[in-house]
């Protein structure tokens, strides 16, 4: 028997694994687990160069699956001026008073993170003048639709008197035809993202799907490596050792694979191909070659891969740009704003299903989740049924009618427990207004869904919302129903973490080697400072890993 590299000893083990569900020890060697078991089971497979890690009797489980993230966008704003939660001029001011004193070199300022209503009237240029009147400074909504500028980063981009754009995105001008500082839509807030150090490269696999143009250089490579380093290394103190991505290019696959070649990719990472509503359809064919090149399959493939497509059928509930079957409440014509035609959209995934391609979409409207299940069946019909896994992300409502086609076409629901509206100290406005009262009973119906059998996978939608998964346990956790006659939702703790583990890793098709502790598996774990069976669920948010091991690695120790 080999001896072990690491034993995890003293250990309230959650296994996830239903054949043997609990534990009190683990043995890692290379990046492989080699028993779980019982302290005497391990005890043998200790020798001379074996690290112990005593557990404390806290709670021990497979390294976090975190299934939808943005992780170089969310690396980046790590190391910018996060407002998230701050709220008022004053305090926004003294905020970035004290972020410059810090960094006092900075030739462009970028914030992150606010809310639209943050500073109580509508943010303007003037109002970012006045705290910093000096440099370009840029101010992200932190839904990643508007960003707002000061007149120095407008004057620098050349759009004080606007500039046409594609349909939806839009440079707001004043009555006199001056820009006020509003920018919506990629498109408009591009043109001041690329004043800064990374030139907006970060969010190219999401806005574009394209790869930087000119390419990148040699230094600009460098630093954007280094930013996903600090973001997994952030992943890594979470707990968190696989991320599927929910943007992607070229350049993001060749980013990791370096840090791969180096040694040095912390996390596994899934990345797909972004098919935007601006490609002909018959491009969703080139996520075949992004397989072909980074697929599973491939050695390497376990900590590196594409072999998805994501795609997105509408927008969000607060501005209006999710797909409704009925129209909204208080817009019965307005039924959102779909971004293919149920043709062009049945097209693109037909094609991207007969590649044996997995699809990942982003619906949050019933309308969206009805078009894309229906998508998803016919590319069934036209192809044959195969094991396809395709995902719904977000699912924020969803017709009754429609809610058993997702176990019935084998369709995951990819779900961000944080945003839910029922969820203790989320703002329930706009939401409820948006939905309405007849539809509430089907918004965030987590626990109506898990109960018609569908798989469900959680995750934060960082940086969208926190990373933490510890924040969004706690919101599955403590969720409340929204209206009389609306079914609780909330999550029991093993279904959390089974959304957060087990779930993660089948919809990756990667439940034969990980989301589970069990011999033979690879040794992903996470010792946490808590036992997670005795803690109260409104004290999940302060649970902490202790230890994170990714591919047999410690990758976080606190
Ligand atoms: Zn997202």
């Amino acid at each position: 028997m080999t001896a072990a590299d690491i034993l995890i000893t003293n250990a309230r083990v959650l296994t996830m694994d239903p054949a043997r569900p609990k534990a009190e020890a683990l043995a890692i060697a290379g990046n492989r687990i080699i028993r779980v078991g019982s302290q005497d089971e391990v005890a043998g497979l200790k020798a001379g160069h074996t690290r112990v890690i005593d557990a404390g009797m806290k709670t021990v489980m497979p390294g976090i699956i975190e299934s939808h993230v943005h992780l170089f966008g969310g690396s980046v704003e790590l190391d910018t001026l996060m407002l998230n939660g701050i709220s008022g001029i004053d305090a926004i001011a003294s905020a970035v008073a004290d972020y410059r004193k810090a960094k006092p070199g900075e030739a462009v300022l970028l914030a992150t993170g606010i809310a639209h209503e943050a500073m109580g009237e509508p943010i303007t240029r003037q109002i970012l003048d006045r705290m910093v009147p000096d440099i370009p400074f840029i101010v992200g909504c932190f839904d990643h639709h508007t960003m707002w500028a000061n007149t120095k980063a407008l004057e620098a981009a050349g759009i004080m008197k606007g500039r046409a754009l594609p349909v939806g995105n839009e440079i707001v001008l004043d009555h006199n035809g001056i820009a006020t500082g509003e920018l919506r839509e990629p498109a408009a807030y591009m043109l001041v993202q690329a004043l800064t150090p990374t030139g907006g490269r970060e969010w190219l696999g999401m806005t574009t799907g394209e790869n930087p143009a000119p390419p990148a250089t040699a230094a600009q490579r460098a630093l954007d490596m280094n930013y996903f380093k600090q973001g997994i290394a952030h992943a890594a103190s979470l707990g968190i050792t696989s991320m599927h991505n929910m943007d992607g290019n070229w350049y993001q696959l060749e980013l990791l694979q370096s840090l791969l070649d180096r040694g040095e990719l912390n996390a596994r990472v899934e990345i797909p191909f972004h098919h935007k509503n601006t490609f002909e359809n018959a491009r969703v064919e080139e996520a075949a070659e992004m397989r072909a090149k980074y697929g599973r399959h491939r050695t390497g493939g376990d900590m590196l891969h594409c072999d998805r497509v994501k795609i997105f059928i509408d927008g969000v509930l607060e501005t209006y740009t999710a797909l409704m079957l009925e129209g909204y409440p208080d817009q019965r014509d307005n039924m959102g704003a779909p971004l293919f035609t149920a043709e062009d959209f049945n097209d693109i995934i037909r094609r991207a299903d007969r590649h044996g391609l997995q699809v990942a979409t982003h619906a949050i409207g019933d309308g969206a989740v009805r078009r894309t299940l229906d998508a998803y069946e016919a590319a069934i019909t036209a192809n044959g049924r195969r094991d396809s896994r395709h995902r719904i992300e977000h699912i924020e409502m969803i017709d009754p009618a429609d809610m058993l086609r997702l176990k019935e076409l084998g369709v995951i629901a990819s779900l961000q427990p944080i945003a839910g509206v029922g969820v203790p100290g989320n703002p329930p406005e706009p939401i409820l207004s948006r939905v309405g009262q007849e539809k509430l009973p089907y918004a965030y119906a987590w626990q109506t869904l898990r109960e018609t059998g569908a798989v469900i996978a959680f995750s934060s939608d960082w940086p969208v919302a926190p990373l933490s998964p510890f924040l969004g346990m706690q919101a599955a956790m403590t969720a409340v129903p929204m209206c009389e006659g609306c079914e609780p939702q909330a999550q029991s703790l093993m279904d959390t973490l089974h959304g957060f583990t087990a779930a993660g890793a089948y919809t990756e098709f990667m439940e034969d080697r990980k989301g589970t502790l069990k011999d033979g598996y690879l040794a992903d774990v996470v010792v946490l400072d808590a036992d997670m069976e005795s803690t109260a669920k409104d004290q999940v948010v302060n649970v902490r890993p202790q230890v994170t091991i990714c591919d047999g690695r410690v990758t976080f120790e606190g």
